[in-house]
């Protein structure tokens, strides 16, 4: 275990977190979703996706992004944007055992009402970037 630094005031730190808060906005990510940005990694960013916590931490190399500052925003909206895509997702890991001798017609339904609800936030995305 290394040795806890306090990165609150890292400048860097700051710029990636501030771009998560763009982004979650941008995409209209549940409020209740907590997305801390923590430096675990040596390059680049990964989101760990816990769906029963509501929690999502961006793991990200800090050193990465002192050198490379132009990549921060398109990074971080890459990694919010797996939260979008996880409502399918976790549709499909939270079937309980049983779904598996469920007809398809039943899980289909559950996969339909996810991918539904992704597309309607895809849809006021547009409509929001795209006003008349
Ligand atoms: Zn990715």
């Amino acid at each position: 275990m290394e040795p806890y630094t306090d990165l609150s005031e890292d400048p860097t730190i700051r710029r990636l977190e501030a771009a998560v808060t763009e982004a979650r906005a941008f995409f209209g990510i549940d409020p209740l979703w907590r997305t801390p940005v923590q430096a675990k990694m040596r390059a680049g960013a990964q989101i760990d996706v816990r769906h029963g916590y509501l929690l999502a931490p961006i793991e990200v190399g800090l050193d990465y992004y002192q050198n490379h500052p132009g990549e921060i925003r398109c990074d971080m909206a890459h990694e919010v944007a797996h939260l979008v895509a996880h409502e399918v997702l976790k549709v499909q890991q939270g079937m309980p055992p049983e779904w598996q001798y469920a007809s398809e017609d039943a899980r289909g339904g559950m996969l339909t009402a996810a991918i539904e609800t992704m597309t309607t936030r895809l849809e006021l995305l547009f409509m929001r970037e795209r006003p008349e």
